[in-house]
C-alpha cells in the first residue's frame, strides 16, 4: 500500500525554512517551501514530520515538512508564547502552568484543542487537486483584488468592452437615482433603501458599501445569472469577501492586481506614475501609502491568491490579464478538493 504514489496534493500556506527551524529532526532533510507552493505529500506516516515534494521541481526527492496537525500546534503555541509573555510580568507560577497545558496540546488531544480555537484561522495547508473545466461546465468566477492604485473596476471594463460576447460583469444593485442614459438591469438594478437593506440583512450581496451617501452592492444572484448565459463573470471586490466567494459553485479565481510603484519618486521619470494611470502629482507619501496598501492585503489575503499581476501600465495589465482569462478556459488549475466532488 505504501508504494503507491501518493495522491495527496497540499497548498502551503505559509513559508517555511527548514534551516530556521529548531523543531526539526534534522535540518538537512528538511523541504524548504514558500506560500503557494504545491506540495506532494508523499508520506504522512509520521504525526509530526510528513515527506513532500515540490510539484514544481519533480526531479527533487522528498523531504521533511511539518505536518498540518504539527504546524497548527506550532502557531497556536506562539499564540500561547505571547500571552505567557504578558503573563510575564504577572506571575511566574501562572506561567508555568501555561507553559505545562501547551506541552499538552502536542499529545493526541492536540487536534481537539487545535479545534477549539475556533476564533483563530491556521494558515497551514489546504489540500488541492487539479481542475479542469469542463466546455459544458459553469466558467469559473473571476475575482480581482487590488492595493490602492491598482483600479481594477478600469481594467475589468476594458477587458469585458474587447470581448462583450465571453466575458461580463455581474450588473450591481444601487439606491441611487437613475441617470437618463441608464437602462434598468444594464448599469444597474436601481432600488430603493429599503429593498437593499432588506436585501443585505439576508445576504444576498457577496459585498456591499456606501458612495455618496448610496448604497452600491453585488449580489450573488448578479454573478450566477452571468455564468447562466454561459459568460465568464468578472467581479472586483474588495478582498474581506474572497472567503464568502470561495465555494465549490463559483470556483473563484483570484487575481491580486499590484500597481508597480517605484522604489523611490527620485528615480522615477516625470512622465510615468505606478499602475501607468493619470494621477497627477503623486507625492512619496501617496507611493508609501500604495506600497503599504500592497504589503496588507499580500499578509492577510496573499494564500487566496491564485495569481499576482503587477499593473505596469493599463494596457500591458489588459494584455495579461486577456490572457490569464484565456488560459483559464483550457488549462489545468490546483483547487481546494472540496470543488472538484
Ligand atoms: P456611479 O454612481 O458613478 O455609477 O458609481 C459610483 C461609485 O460607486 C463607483 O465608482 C464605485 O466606487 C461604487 N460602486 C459601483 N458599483 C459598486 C458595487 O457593486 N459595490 C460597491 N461597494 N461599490 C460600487
Amino acid at each position: 500500500d505504501k508504494l503507491k504514489e501518493s495522491k495527496v496534493y497540499m497548498r502551503a500556506l505559509f513559508d517555511y525554512t527548514p534551516l530556521e527551524d529548531k523543531a526539526t529532526p534534522c535540518q538537512e532533510a528538511g523541504l524548504p517551501f514558500k506560500r503557494g507552493d504545491i506540495l506532494q505529500v508523499v508520506s504522512q506516516d509520521d504525526q509530526t514530520w510528513w515527506q513532500a515534494k515540490r510539484v514544481a521541481d519533480c526531479n527533487l526527492r522528498a523531504g521533511l515538512v511539518p505536518s498540518k496537525q504539527f504546524q497548527e500546534s506550532a502557531l497556536n503555541e506562539s499564540k500561547c508564547r505571547f500571552v505567557t509573555c504578558f503573563l510575564d510580568s504577572v506571575s511566574a507560577g501562572l506561567r508555568r502552568s501555561f507553559r505545562l497545558s501547551r506541552k499538552d496540546r502536542r499529545g493526541s488531544s492536540g487536534e481537539a484543542n487545535v479545534s477549539d480555537q475556533n476564533d483563530t484561522e491556521f494558515l497551514t495547508y489546504e489540500e488541492v487537486t487539479r481542475y479542469q473545466q469542463k466546455p459544458n461546465e459553469r466558467p469559473r468566477l473571476v475575482v480581482l483584488i487590488g492595493s490602492l492604485g491598482a483600479r481594477i473596476n478600469e481594467l475589468k471594463q476594458k477587458v469585458i468592452a474587447e470581448n462583450p460576447h465571453r466575458y461580463a460583469v455581474a450588473v450591481p444593485h444601487t439606491t441611487r437615482p437613475k441617470k437618463s442614459h441608464e437602462k434598468e438591469g444594464v448599469e444597474y438594478h436601481f432600488v430603493t433603501k429599503q429593498v437593499f437593506d432588506g436585501d443585505a440583512q439576508n445576504n444576498k450581496f457577496i459585498e456591499y458599501g456606501e458612495y455618496k451617501e448610496n448604497l452600491y452592492g453585488t449580489s450573488i444572484e448578479a454573478i450566477r445569472s452571468v455564468q447562466a448565459k454561459n459568460k465568464m463573470c468578472l467581479v472586483d471586490v474588495q478582498p474581506e469577501a474572497l472567503k464568502a466567494l470561495r465555494t465549490a459553485e463559483f470556483k473563484p479565481y483570484v487575481i491580486f492586481v499590484k500597481p508597480r510603484i517605484p522604489e523611490s519618486r527620485r528615480r522615477r521619470s516625470a512622465a510615468t506614475s505606478p499602475g501607468g494611470a493619470e494621477h497627477g502629482r503623486i507625492t512619496e507619501e501617496d507611493l508609501q501609502e500604495m506600497r503599504l496598501s500592497a504589503q496588507q492585503t499580500d499578509q492577510q489575503y496573499g494564500h487566496l491568491v491564485d495569481r499576482v499581476l503587477i499593473k505596469e501600465d493599463t494596457a500591458s495589465a489588459c494584455a495579461e490579464l486577456r490572457s490569464i482569462l484565456e488560459r483559464l478556459e483550457r488549462e489545468t488549475f490546483w483547487v481546494p478538493v472540496s470543488w472538484a466532488k
